[in-house]
Formats: structure tokens, C-alpha cells, sequence
């Protein structure tokens, strides 16, 4: 069917603890890498939007950053922003990790994700990593947690193999009100090039960084222009770090690091935008960029 068919729309906020495995989730979902993914916790810092079509409804994904404590303004900000998000959407994902422990951190989620007085479908994701036994004691603890508070449904899945997603998403098509095409056949999100380059090299890094690294950096596209003379798009990005000693882990050993972190992101880049890419990366310092309010909102952070 195509967005002209649609009858029935809705946004639903995928939320959950950092790495619970939403942005995996999602491009499952899409059929597309639109949301990057990493094992480091607070790999999404800003929401991605990606749509998909089931039958007659049109399905907005509203992928957001994990929901924790705030320990810096970059963090802050995506708290707030997390909050925010559950003002315009139609229905909440919350999104539990199967293969850890249940603790305080996803109590608090729970707490929020009710408070949004939203429709809830509880996922229980990562089903392929433990035992249906397992499973089982995994919605006992989910129970106990949701203490008598009214969700829509639960399902269990697994972002990864695909488990239980297409039974997910009748179960959310089947509740959603009449409404728009939001987005066009073409449009699976609204992220801009520049937003996904600069996401798609972080990606590429995030791989090879290690401890607080990982935290400390943050991509910016600088320059983008087309070649028309070979077809190539030219993309210029720095990688901001915040101290001097960091540069050379992530140019590594005679930039070999950043030679790698290149490779990988163009090929992505080149998959997922469909373009030819001459990708050119710098590395800077910025001191203290994740507690700089004003930086963070020029980062589109
Ligand atoms: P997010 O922080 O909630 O967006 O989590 P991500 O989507 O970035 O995933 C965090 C990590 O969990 C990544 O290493 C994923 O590959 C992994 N992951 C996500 N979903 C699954 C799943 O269903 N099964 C397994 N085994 N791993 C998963
Ligand atoms: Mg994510």
C-alpha cells in the first residue's frame, strides 16, 4: 500500500533504559539502518523519526535517547527532550532489555512512561538470547514493576532476528486512530543528509573507543557540496573530542583509527543514502563541549 492508502496514522515514542536495543528496534522495523547503533550506552542523542506502513495505517516511529539521570548538560538535554517527546505522540513503546537484570533505572522508566497518561505496549526485546523459561520470569518481574498499572500489551521480540516484530506492529496498527500520511513513500525518516553523515561516522567510531571516550565525542559536517564533474558528494567532518590527549587514540597509530573510522562510514554512508561519497574527517578539541549549553544547540543537540 502506499501513503495515498492511508487511513490511520500515529507517532509512538519508543522509550526504555540505554541499550535496551530501541534504535535496533526501529530499523528493523523501517527495514532501513536510519537510527545507528552501538553496545555503548547513549549511542541516540537525538530523536530520529522513521515511518512504516502496515495495511491501511501509517506508523511513526519516534526513536528516542535512553532514558537515565542526567550527569552533564548533553544528558540533560536529552532527558528533557525524552519528556518532551511524550507530549506529541499517540502512544508509548517501552522497550525492556531481556537479557539483564530488572532494577531501579527501568522502575523509574516505568514511573514515566505511565505518567504520560498514554496507551502503553510493553516490549520485552532480546527474547534470543535466553531461554522461553527464562522469558517467563522476565514478564513475572515486568509485572511486578508495572504493579497494577494498565499497559495495552506485552510482546515478546527480538530486534535482531526479527522474533515477534510483525505481531508488534498489528498489535500498534490495530490501535491507532484515523489519520494522514505524515510522511511520503520515499520519506522513511526526517533526518536531513547532513544529520545522518554526521550520525553514521559517529557510528563508525563508537566501535573502537573504549571507557569515557565514547561520551567525550561528537561528529559535525562542516562542509557538503556535489562534484559534479565525477558525481561524487564531498563531505568534510570534524570529530570533536574534549582533551588534548584524546586526538590520538582516535586517529590512532599513524591514523590508522581514523583511516578505518573513514571506510566503514563511507560505506555505510554510501549504502544508506544511495550516493558516492569523498568523505573527509578532522579531529578537534573542544573542552568541556557536553556542559556547553550553547555549543550543544548549535550540534543540533
Ligand atoms: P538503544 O540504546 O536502546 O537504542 O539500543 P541499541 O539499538 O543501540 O542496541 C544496543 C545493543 O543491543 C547493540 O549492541 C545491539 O546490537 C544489541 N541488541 C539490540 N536488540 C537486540 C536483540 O534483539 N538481541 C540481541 N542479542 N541483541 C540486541
Ligand atoms: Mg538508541
Amino acid at each position: 500500500m502506499t501513503a495515498a492508502e492511508v487511513t490511520r496514522s500515529g507517532f509512538i515514542a519508543v522509550a526504555g533504559r540505554p541499550n535496551a536495543g530501541k534504535s535496533t528496534l526501529v530499523n528493523r522495523i523501517v527495514g532501513q539502518h536510519v537510527a545507528i547503533v552501538s553496545p555503548i550506552a547513549q549511542t541516540t542523542r537525538r530523536v530520529v523519526r522513521a515511518a512504516v506502513q502496515v495495511d491501511d495505517a501509517q506508523l511513526v516511529f519516534v526513536d528516542l535517547p535512553g532514558s537515565q539521570k542526567p550527569v552533564d548538560r548533553l544528558t540533560e538535554r536529552m532527558q528533557r527532550s525524552v519528556e518532551h517527546s511524550f507530549d506529541d505522540v499517540d502512544m508509548v513503546l517501552w522497550v525492556i532489555d531481556g537479557a539483564v537484570p530488572l532494577g531501579a533505572g527501568e522502575r523509574r522508566v516505568a514511573d514515566m512512561v505511565f505518567a504520560s497518561g498514554l496507551p502503553v505496549v510493553v516490549v520485552l526485546n532480546k527474547v534470543d538470547m535466553s531461554k522461553p523459561a527464562h522469558t517467563i520470569e522476565r514478564i513475572t518481574a515486568i509485572d511486578e514493576i508495572i504493579a497494577g498499572r494498565e499497559y495495552a500489551s506485552l510482546v515478546p521480540v527480538s530486534a535482531l532476528t526479527g522474533d515477534g516484530v510483525d505481531t508488534l506492529l498489528k498489535e500498534i496498527a490495530g490501535r491507532l486512530p484515523e489519520g494522514p500520511a505524515w510522511f511520503g513513500d520515499e520519506d522513511v525518516t526526517d533526518m536531513r543528509d547532513e544529520e545522518r553523515i554526521a550520525e553514521y561516522v559517529r557510528e563508525a567510531m563508537l566501535g573502537r573507543l573504549r571507557d569515557e571516550l565514547p561520551h567525550a565525542t561528537v561528529v559535525t559536517v562542516d562542509e557538503m557540496a556535489e562534484d559534479d564533474e565525477n558525481g561524487q558528494t564531498i563531505a568534510v567532518c570534524t570529530i570533536w573530542v574534549e582533551r588534548d590527549s584524546q586526538v590520538g587514540i582516535v586517529v590512532g597509530r599513524q591514523g590508522a583509527g581514523i583511516k578505518e573510522v573513514g571506510i566503514l562510514a563511507r560505506e555505510r554512508i554510501e549504502r544508506e543514502l544511495g550516493l558516492r561519497l569523498h568523505l573527509e574527517l578532522r579531529v578537534k578539541v573542544r573542552r568541556k563541549w557536553r556542559d556547553d549549553e550553547s555549543w550543544l544547540a548549535r550540534a543540533g543537540l
